[in-house]
């Protein structure tokens, strides 16, 4: 019987998709780990799910939000003529805002460095979600991703 050290407790980035909302399987894999800390990027879908979860835990758990700058300013990293617009359901016009399509990629990177995560939990999703996992790969963090459960969605 070891008492349990604060170093047991993990920082934990959590990540997935916009549109995941499997909220049971959130809760229960978040709550079968002991966790100090959650930062996640202040999505819709798991974000969203993993800070109703870090809330509902606000005397033993502190937040971290890392929202991307979409319509922020691109970097050197940027092809020109990259940025995009929103889909606004009609046509492009001039002076429609723009966004850079690697602002997620590039808070995925500012959120490892910056929050430095003992693991990375990774809920169904696309894209964003998969550059998070690779960048995390790359940084040598652990990575547990979580399958999507079918069944508990059909409810
Ligand atoms: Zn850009």
């Amino acid at each position: 019987m070891s008492p349990i050290m604060r170093s047991d407790y993990l920082r934990v980035l959590v990540c997935g998709g916009r549109d995941y909302n499997d909220a049971a399987t959130v809760y229960d894999v978040l709550s079968s780990i002991h966790i100090s800390e959650v930062a996640h990027g202040g999505a819709l879908g798991a974000d969203k799910l993993a800070d109703d979860w870090a809330r509902q835990h606000w005397q033993t758990v502190s937040r971290r939000v890392y929202p991307a700058d979409w319509n922020g300013p691109c970097d050197s990293s940027c092809r020109s003529g990259h940025r995009r617009y929103r889909d606004l359901g009609r046509p492009p016009q001039p002076g429609d805002q723009t966004y850079c399509p690697n602002a997620g990629p590039r808070r995925n990177q500012i959120m490892l460095d910056n929050f430095r995560p003992d693991l990375v939990i990774a809920f169904p999703g696309g894209r964003g979600t998969a550059d998070m996992v690779r960048r995390a790969v790359a940084a040598g963090v652990e990575v547990r991703q979580v399958p999507a459960d079918q069944n508990r969605n059909q409810t």
